[in-house]
């Protein structure tokens, strides 16, 4: 028997919080650093953002968006202009006092998001129709003063991509909240095998200072929420707080229309609680840094090391492989590559290479295949692609069983109680009742569908008439 070389984690079911941070230090996601709520993303962590970031970077130049990049630090009278926005943002704002000894004639805050400073570029930039659309997008780090904060979910400082655009036309705008949203969709459940869904935020949740707010929200494991990725409509709000009019096709000044989204690293955290289990991480396939992970057995025999290193070579231009030669057991070494979430691991042995095949196993289910030499390659594409399909039905499988509905609150306390999960309930468009529900049951309304079910006639707190269905969950 192998003896268990790596440190164990803690059960999932036993402490799901606890478990989430076994998993993010010992797969060396990340470390902590002596600022609080501040993390260190190692190489492996990195490896998995720089993936993510590079498949969106991608879909956001082919929907033809451009790269640009806006200063750290905002001005407080800059940041005033715009009153829902600063009314949101003021709480959790960092602010730069002094410059050496000199203390600052103004504050500077260090950006929580940029609407203000691409306002005001936009305002210097923007005369006419033919300037528009404007489709810019930066890759920055943000801070936001968080009181309670864990890696990745939850952090002072986070990595993410900001877009912003001008629009002649409210149809325009729309077009794009919409179709940035659909990007973020698909980068979750294709990339990430995570499912998602899709609907409008509330008025009490969506961002401050839009008009609308589009949103993807995503089920853990432990039944609770995490909205994914946000897309709003800003309408002319900020355009007119700014200034930032042109001369329209009728040679009339009007404000342009904006958007902006978003998207974080904190889909990391999404996805080791959507796929993570007792010994560690589960990468999809798509996101893996590296996909198969050679462990040579008995290596110290002769031409073991030699026929690993010759099936590296072969490989590696078609998939994303390593090799693990270091002096350390087997078992160890399997260990550590299920903690890491690797999705194949590839055994080769005397005896394997006797007999001209090695052995696959799937870090999703653990099942062990035998593959003759000559279909190596194919084997390996197969399985690749089923290990990916596999989790996102999982995540749906999970996601469908853990989402119900409810007419009255009975239902929806009892449902909510006893399965966690996604509560589907009617809803009259008070923010009274949306208040109750949160004060009663620590439920927030994830967002209102844009697939809609007719539950019932009546509010499911108020029982005054509703045509409205709303997503409610306990969230991160
Ligand atoms: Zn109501």
């Amino acid at each position: 028997m192998t003896k268990k070389m790596v440190e164990k984690i803690t059960n999932m079911d036993e402490d799901f919080a606890q478990w989430y941070t076994d998993v993010v230090t010992k797969a060396e996601l990340v470390d902590y650093s002596s600022v609080r709520g501040s993390m260190i993303i190692r190489p492996y962590g990195y490896a998995i953002w720089e993936r993510i970031k590079d498949a969106l970077d991608t879909q956001i130049k082919e929907t033809g968006h451009e790269n640009v990049y806006m200063p750290l630090l905002i001005p407080e009278s800059l940041l005033q202009k715009e009153k829902d926005h600063i009314e949101g943002f003021a709480p959790e704002v960092a602010w730069v006092t002094h410059g050496g000894d000199e203390k600052l004639a103004e504050r500077l805050c260090i950006r929580p998001t940029s609407e203000v400073l691409f306002a005001e570029h936009y305002k210097n930039i923007i005369h006419s129709y033919r300037d528009l659309p404007k489709l810019y997008n930066q890759w920055a780090n943000v801070i936001r003063w968080e009181k309670t904060t864990r890696p990745f979910l939850r952090t002072l400082e986070f990595l993410w991509q900001e877009g912003h655009t001008c629009h002649e036309t409210e149809e325009d705008a729309h077009e794009e909240t919409v179709k940035m949203l659909e990007v973020y969709a698909e980068i979750c459940e294709r990339l990430l095998a995570i499912p998602v869904v899709k609907g409008r935020k509330t008025e009490k949740e969506k961002f401050a200072g839009a008009k609308y707010t589009y949103t993807i929200e995503s089920l853990m494991h432990d039944g609770k929420a995490l909205q994914s990725g946000t897309s709003h409509n800003l309408g002319t709000g900020f355009a007119e707080s700014f200034g930032i009019e042109f001369l329209n096709r009728e040679g009339k000044l009007q404000p342009v229309h904006q958007t902006s989204w978003g998207f974080t690293t904190r889909i990391i955290g999404a996805m080791i609680m959507v796929h993570g289990d007792d010994k560690g991480l589960v990468l999809p396939p798509e996101v893996a840094p590296i996909q198969v992970l050679i462990v040579p057995i008995a290596q110290h025999k002769e031409g073991v090391l030699d026929a690993a290193y010759d099936l590296h070579h072969s490989l590696k231009s078609s998939v994303r492989i390593a090799i693990d030669a270091s002096d350390k057991k087997p078992g160890w070494k399997f260990n550590e590559s299920e903690m890491k979430g690797i999705p194949l691991r590839l055994e080769i042995g005397p005896k394997d290479i006797e007999e001209k095949k090695v052995v696959l196993v799937r870090r999703d289910t653990g099942e062990k295949i035998q593959v003759e030499n000559e279909k190596i390659e194919a084997e390996i594409s197969r399985l690749l692609k089923e290990i990916q399909e596999n989790l996102y039905n999982k995540a749906l499988g999970h996601r469908i069983s853990k989402t119900a509905a409810a007419v009255t609150m009975d239902e929806f306390t009892g449902n909510l109680t006893k399965n966690g999960g996604f509560i589907n309930a009617m809803w009259c468009g008070k923010q009274s009742c949306e208040d109750q529900i949160k004060e009663q049951t620590q439920a927030t309304s994830r967002c209102i569908p844009f697939e809609q079910e007719q539950l019932s006639e009546v509010c499911v707190y108020c029982s005054e008439p509703a045509d409205k269905m709303v997503v409610w969950a306990k969230a991160y």
